[in-house]
Protein backbone atom coordinates (compact mmCIF):
# COMPACT_ATOMS: atom_id res chain seq x y z
CA UNK A 1 0.00 0.00 0.00
CA UNK A 2 1.59 3.21 -0.77
CA UNK A 3 0.31 6.42 0.05
CA UNK A 4 -1.37 9.32 -2.30
CA UNK A 5 1.06 11.40 -1.35
CA UNK A 6 4.36 9.52 -1.57
CA UNK A 7 3.05 7.97 -4.97
CA UNK A 8 2.97 11.83 -6.55
CA UNK A 9 6.14 12.81 -5.29
CA UNK A 10 7.35 9.70 -6.49
CA UNK A 11 6.18 9.94 -9.68
CA UNK A 12 6.03 14.27 -10.08
CA UNK A 13 9.49 14.65 -7.90
CA UNK A 14 7.42 17.05 -5.27
CA UNK A 15 4.20 17.46 -4.14
CA UNK A 16 0.92 17.39 -6.16
CA UNK A 17 -2.10 19.61 -5.20
CA UNK A 18 -5.76 19.47 -6.41
CA UNK A 19 -7.43 22.03 -7.79
CA UNK A 20 -10.86 21.26 -7.93
CA UNK A 21 -12.92 22.11 -11.13
CA UNK A 22 -16.67 22.00 -11.47
CA UNK A 23 -18.12 22.39 -14.73
CA UNK A 24 -22.19 22.52 -13.67
CA UNK A 25 -23.17 19.58 -15.50
CA UNK A 26 -25.52 16.56 -14.32
CA UNK A 27 -25.13 12.82 -14.72
CA UNK A 28 -27.44 10.44 -16.30
CA UNK A 29 -29.37 9.23 -12.99
CA UNK A 30 -30.48 12.65 -12.13
CA UNK A 31 -32.08 14.02 -15.96
CA UNK A 32 -33.56 10.22 -16.53
CA UNK A 33 -31.47 9.45 -19.52
CA UNK A 34 -30.39 6.22 -16.41
CA UNK A 35 -32.20 7.30 -13.36
CA UNK A 36 -33.95 9.93 -11.88
CA UNK A 37 -33.49 11.83 -8.25
CA UNK A 38 -29.37 10.69 -8.58
CA UNK A 39 -27.32 8.11 -5.69
CA UNK A 40 -29.16 8.75 -2.31
CA UNK A 41 -26.18 10.10 -0.70
CA UNK A 42 -25.14 12.74 -3.29
CA UNK A 43 -25.88 16.18 -2.75
CA UNK A 44 -27.45 18.82 -4.82
CA UNK A 45 -23.70 20.30 -6.25
CA UNK A 46 -22.83 16.46 -7.24
CA UNK A 47 -20.28 16.15 -5.03
CA UNK A 48 -18.53 19.38 -6.23
CA UNK A 49 -19.23 21.85 -3.51
CA UNK A 50 -15.19 22.54 -3.11
CA UNK A 51 -15.04 23.80 -6.44
CA UNK A 52 -15.57 27.58 -7.58
CA UNK A 53 -18.24 26.73 -9.93
CA UNK A 54 -19.56 29.69 -12.33
CA UNK A 55 -15.97 30.75 -13.77
CA UNK A 56 -14.06 29.45 -16.52
CA UNK A 57 -11.84 26.30 -16.20
CA UNK A 58 -8.70 28.39 -16.02
CA UNK A 59 -10.08 30.42 -14.05
CA UNK A 60 -11.31 28.03 -11.11
CA UNK A 61 -7.93 26.43 -11.55
CA UNK A 62 -5.89 29.47 -10.75
CA UNK A 63 -8.46 30.35 -8.21
CA UNK A 64 -7.23 26.80 -6.21
CA UNK A 65 -3.67 27.40 -7.08
CA UNK A 66 -3.58 31.18 -5.41
CA UNK A 67 -4.66 29.83 -2.48
CA UNK A 68 -2.72 26.77 -1.89
CA UNK A 69 0.62 28.63 -3.32
CA UNK A 70 1.58 30.39 0.06
CA UNK A 71 1.77 26.54 2.26
CA UNK A 72 2.97 24.67 -1.24
CA UNK A 73 5.84 27.34 -2.22
CA UNK A 74 7.07 27.13 -5.76
CA UNK A 75 8.05 23.20 -5.85
CA UNK A 76 4.71 21.65 -6.36
CA UNK A 77 2.37 20.66 -9.37
CA UNK A 78 -1.01 20.42 -9.51
CA UNK A 79 -3.31 17.96 -10.67
CA UNK A 80 -6.50 19.85 -12.64
CA UNK A 81 -9.49 17.72 -10.84
CA UNK A 82 -12.67 17.83 -12.47
CA UNK A 83 -14.35 17.21 -9.42
CA UNK A 84 -18.79 17.38 -9.67
CA UNK A 85 -21.47 15.46 -11.04
CA UNK A 86 -19.95 13.36 -14.01
CA UNK A 87 -17.36 14.77 -16.11
CA UNK A 88 -17.70 12.50 -19.09
CA UNK A 89 -21.44 12.89 -20.07
CA UNK A 90 -21.11 15.37 -22.21
CA UNK A 91 -20.26 15.47 -25.75
CA UNK A 92 -16.87 14.53 -26.93
CA UNK A 93 -15.91 18.10 -28.37
CA UNK A 94 -16.51 19.46 -24.96
CA UNK A 95 -14.70 17.35 -22.67
CA UNK A 96 -12.14 17.56 -25.37
CA UNK A 97 -11.90 21.49 -25.24
CA UNK A 98 -11.75 21.82 -21.51
CA UNK A 99 -9.20 19.06 -20.96
CA UNK A 100 -7.09 20.83 -23.10
CA UNK A 101 -7.86 23.82 -21.34
CA UNK A 102 -6.91 22.66 -18.28
CA UNK A 103 -3.68 20.98 -19.07
CA UNK A 104 -2.43 24.01 -20.46
CA UNK A 105 -2.77 26.04 -17.18
CA UNK A 106 0.79 27.24 -16.01
CA UNK A 107 1.34 24.07 -13.23
CA UNK A 108 -0.85 21.88 -14.22
CA UNK A 109 0.72 18.07 -14.81
CA UNK A 110 -2.35 16.26 -14.41
CA UNK A 111 -5.54 15.58 -14.98
CA UNK A 112 -8.14 14.02 -13.03
CA UNK A 113 -11.70 13.27 -14.23
CA UNK A 114 -14.35 12.06 -11.88
CA UNK A 115 -17.27 9.77 -13.87
CA UNK A 116 -19.24 7.04 -14.08
CA UNK A 117 -18.49 3.71 -15.85
CA UNK A 118 -21.70 4.15 -17.98
CA UNK A 119 -20.50 7.40 -19.79
CA UNK A 120 -17.28 6.20 -20.92
CA UNK A 121 -18.68 5.56 -24.93
CA UNK A 122 -15.78 4.81 -27.82
CA UNK A 123 -16.24 8.80 -28.76
CA UNK A 124 -15.19 9.97 -25.29
CA UNK A 125 -12.24 7.05 -25.04
CA UNK A 126 -10.59 8.80 -27.82
CA UNK A 127 -10.51 11.45 -26.75
CA UNK A 128 -9.02 10.29 -23.25
CA UNK A 129 -6.73 8.04 -24.96
CA UNK A 130 -5.74 11.02 -27.20
CA UNK A 131 -5.24 13.24 -23.47
CA UNK A 132 -3.70 10.12 -21.71
CA UNK A 133 -0.82 10.71 -24.44
CA UNK A 134 0.29 14.13 -23.31
CA UNK A 135 -0.34 14.31 -19.75
CA UNK A 136 -0.88 12.12 -16.44
CA UNK A 137 -4.51 11.14 -16.89
CA UNK A 138 -6.28 9.89 -13.56
CA UNK A 139 -10.16 8.92 -14.14
CA UNK A 140 -12.17 8.40 -11.06
CA UNK A 141 -15.00 5.86 -10.80
CA UNK A 142 -17.62 5.91 -8.16
CA UNK A 143 -18.08 1.90 -7.37
CA UNK A 144 -19.44 2.28 -4.37
CA UNK A 145 -20.57 -1.02 -4.10
CA UNK A 146 -19.86 -4.32 -5.93
CA UNK A 147 -23.53 -5.50 -5.21
CA UNK A 148 -25.98 -4.98 -7.86
CA UNK A 149 -28.66 -5.33 -5.09
CA UNK A 150 -26.98 -2.42 -3.22
CA UNK A 151 -26.19 -0.66 -6.28
CA UNK A 152 -30.32 -0.59 -6.62
CA UNK A 153 -31.04 0.54 -3.01
CA UNK A 154 -28.94 3.27 -3.53
CA UNK A 155 -30.56 4.01 -7.05
CA UNK A 156 -26.78 3.70 -8.59
CA UNK A 157 -28.09 3.33 -11.75
CA UNK A 158 -25.89 1.19 -13.52
CA UNK A 159 -24.62 -2.73 -13.37
CA UNK A 160 -21.42 -3.58 -11.59
CA UNK A 161 -20.15 -5.26 -15.42
CA UNK A 162 -19.99 -2.11 -16.18
CA UNK A 163 -17.82 -0.86 -13.91
CA UNK A 164 -15.36 -4.28 -14.73
CA UNK A 165 -15.66 -3.48 -18.34
CA UNK A 166 -14.70 0.48 -18.18
CA UNK A 167 -11.07 -0.35 -15.82
CA UNK A 168 -10.43 -2.85 -18.88
CA UNK A 169 -10.39 -0.15 -21.24
CA UNK A 170 -9.26 2.86 -19.59
CA UNK A 171 -6.20 0.37 -18.51
CA UNK A 172 -5.99 -0.11 -22.51
CA UNK A 173 -4.95 3.67 -23.12
CA UNK A 174 -2.89 4.15 -20.12
CA UNK A 175 -5.07 5.84 -17.76
CA UNK A 176 -5.01 5.16 -13.96
CA UNK A 177 -8.12 4.27 -12.32
CA UNK A 178 -9.21 5.33 -8.81
CA UNK A 179 -11.83 3.42 -7.61
CA UNK A 180 -13.89 5.40 -5.20
CA UNK A 181 -15.70 2.76 -2.46
CA UNK A 182 -18.17 3.44 0.24
CA UNK A 183 -18.15 1.62 3.57
CA UNK A 184 -21.52 1.12 5.84
CA UNK A 185 -24.08 1.77 2.52
CA UNK A 186 -27.39 0.65 3.77
CA UNK A 187 -27.91 -3.36 4.30
CA UNK A 188 -24.26 -4.19 3.53
CA UNK A 189 -22.51 -6.59 5.66
CA UNK A 190 -18.33 -6.77 6.43
CA UNK A 191 -17.90 -9.13 3.69
CA UNK A 192 -19.85 -7.92 1.02
CA UNK A 193 -17.42 -4.64 1.44
CA UNK A 194 -14.56 -6.98 1.07
CA UNK A 195 -16.07 -8.64 -2.29
CA UNK A 196 -16.67 -4.95 -3.36
CA UNK A 197 -12.27 -4.32 -2.62
CA UNK A 198 -12.13 -7.20 -4.28
CA UNK A 199 -13.92 -6.88 -7.65
CA UNK A 200 -11.93 -3.36 -7.51
CA UNK A 201 -8.40 -5.24 -7.13
CA UNK A 202 -9.41 -8.11 -9.90
CA UNK A 203 -10.32 -5.42 -12.66
CA UNK A 204 -7.10 -3.74 -11.95
CA UNK A 205 -8.20 -0.82 -10.07
CA UNK A 206 -4.63 1.21 -9.33
CA UNK A 207 -6.03 3.57 -6.36
CA UNK A 208 -8.39 3.52 -4.16
CA UNK A 209 -10.57 6.42 -2.63
CA UNK A 210 -12.62 4.90 0.61
CA UNK A 211 -15.04 6.89 2.72
CA UNK A 212 -17.45 5.60 5.17
CA UNK A 213 -21.23 6.56 4.18
CA UNK A 214 -22.29 10.03 5.38
CA UNK A 215 -25.43 11.81 5.55
CA UNK A 216 -25.87 15.32 3.72
CA UNK A 217 -28.96 17.32 3.68
CA UNK A 218 -31.86 17.74 1.51
CA UNK A 219 -30.38 13.98 0.36
CA UNK A 220 -32.54 10.95 -0.12
CA UNK A 221 -30.25 9.57 2.54
CA UNK A 222 -31.10 12.35 5.12
CA UNK A 223 -35.01 11.44 5.16
CA UNK A 224 -33.50 7.74 5.58
CA UNK A 225 -31.79 8.85 8.46
CA UNK A 226 -34.08 10.48 10.04
CA UNK A 227 -36.19 7.69 10.07
CA UNK A 228 -33.87 5.12 11.48
CA UNK A 229 -33.43 3.43 8.83
CA UNK A 230 -29.51 3.61 7.91
CA UNK A 231 -26.97 3.11 10.38
CA UNK A 232 -23.44 5.32 10.61
CA UNK A 233 -20.32 3.36 11.59
CA UNK A 234 -18.50 5.28 14.11
CA UNK A 235 -14.86 6.20 13.91
CA UNK A 236 -13.48 2.70 15.41
CA UNK A 237 -15.66 0.68 13.46
CA UNK A 238 -14.94 2.03 10.16
CA UNK A 239 -11.19 2.28 10.34
CA UNK A 240 -11.68 -1.50 11.78
CA UNK A 241 -13.02 -2.07 7.92
CA UNK A 242 -10.47 -0.09 6.02
CA UNK A 243 -7.71 -2.18 7.65
CA UNK A 244 -9.14 -5.31 6.75
CA UNK A 245 -9.88 -3.82 3.20
CA UNK A 246 -5.85 -2.51 2.84
CA UNK A 247 -4.94 -6.19 3.85
CA UNK A 248 -6.60 -7.44 0.47
CA UNK A 249 -4.80 -4.87 -1.66
CA UNK A 250 -1.54 -5.71 -3.78
CA UNK A 251 1.63 -3.79 -2.85
CA UNK A 252 1.02 -1.24 -5.01
CA UNK A 253 -1.94 -0.32 -4.63
CA UNK A 254 -2.20 3.82 -4.19
CA UNK A 255 -4.75 4.92 -1.20
CA UNK A 256 -5.43 8.49 -2.06
CA UNK A 257 -8.22 9.04 0.78
CA UNK A 258 -8.75 6.75 3.89
CA UNK A 259 -11.83 8.61 4.36
CA UNK A 260 -14.12 11.21 2.98
CA UNK A 261 -15.78 14.10 5.53
CA UNK A 262 -18.36 15.90 3.21
CA UNK A 263 -18.91 19.65 3.41
CA UNK A 264 -19.39 20.75 6.68
CA UNK A 265 -22.10 23.10 5.50
CA UNK A 266 -24.14 19.78 4.69
CA UNK A 267 -22.85 17.45 6.96
CA UNK A 268 -25.73 15.94 9.57
CA UNK A 269 -23.52 12.68 10.26
CA UNK A 270 -21.59 10.66 11.23
CA UNK A 271 -20.33 13.73 14.25
CA UNK A 272 -16.92 12.27 14.14
CA UNK A 273 -15.94 13.23 10.23
CA UNK A 274 -16.57 16.88 11.55
CA UNK A 275 -13.00 17.03 13.44
CA UNK A 276 -10.75 16.59 10.34
CA UNK A 277 -7.23 16.94 12.36
CA UNK A 278 -8.24 14.78 14.88
CA UNK A 279 -9.63 12.14 12.05
CA UNK A 280 -5.87 12.81 10.33
CA UNK A 281 -4.28 12.51 13.92
CA UNK A 282 -6.15 8.96 14.24
CA UNK A 283 -5.31 7.67 10.82
CA UNK A 284 -1.71 8.50 10.67
CA UNK A 285 -1.19 6.93 14.10
CA UNK A 286 -3.05 3.99 13.37
CA UNK A 287 -1.65 2.63 9.74
CA UNK A 288 1.64 4.52 10.92
CA UNK A 289 2.00 7.16 8.33
S1 LIG B 1 -22.70 10.36 -6.90
FE1 LIG B 1 -22.14 10.77 -9.04
S2 LIG B 1 -23.42 9.34 -10.20
FE2 LIG B 1 -24.36 9.50 -8.18
S3 LIG B 1 -25.89 11.15 -8.37
FE3 LIG B 1 -23.98 12.07 -7.62
S4 LIG B 1 -22.96 12.82 -9.44
FE4 LIG B 1 -24.50 11.34 -10.13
Amino acid sequence: MITASSYFKGMFGHKMYKASISLNGTCPNRDGSRGVGGCIFCSEGGSGEFAASGYSVTNQICQAIDQVRRKAGDNAGYIAYFQSFTNTYCEPEYLAKVLSEASSVQGVEALSIATRPDCLGPAIMEVLSRQAKKMPLFVELGLQTASDETAKSINRCYWTYEYTEAVKDLKDIRANVITHIIFGLPGETRGMMMDTVKLAVDSGSDGYKFTCLYVLENTPLEKLYRDNKVEILGMEEYFDIVEEALKLLPENAVIHRFTGDGPKKLLIAPEWTKNKRQVVNYINRRFGL
